[in-house]
């Protein structure tokens, strides 16, 4: 079985869920009024507070403090890259 450290959460760097946070009570104190973060660097779409983002924004994390009992990495990354494709299909269909 894996762990996040033997396999971390890839991330393409996309930045779309930095952008897409409004439906996301957890992150209303992030959204800077039209669903993208406030701490989202649209030039380089990489987060400005990387090293200190919330939990939530930390695949990671996330799974070590919510998620480990009731499912494994595997399964929480998978979910997780689910997730990224369902935004960029969004993203590609607004074009
Ligand atoms: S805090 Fe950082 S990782 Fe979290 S949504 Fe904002 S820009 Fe993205």
């Amino acid at each position: 079985m894996s762990t996040p450290q033997v396999n971390p959460f890839k991330c393409s760097k996309c930045g779309l869920c930095c952008k897409n946070i409004s439906n996301i009570p957890e992150c209303e104190h992030l959204d800077n009024g039209n669903g993208v973060c406030k701490y989202y660097d649209e030039e380089t779409k990489l987060c400005k507070i990387y090293e200190f983002r919330p939990e939530i924004c930390n695949v990671a994390l996330l799974w070590e403090r919510r998620y480990k009992s009731k499912k494994t990495w595997d399964e929480f990354l998978e979910e997780n890259y689910e997730g990224c494709k369902i935004l960029q299909e969004l993203e590609k269909n607004k074009k």
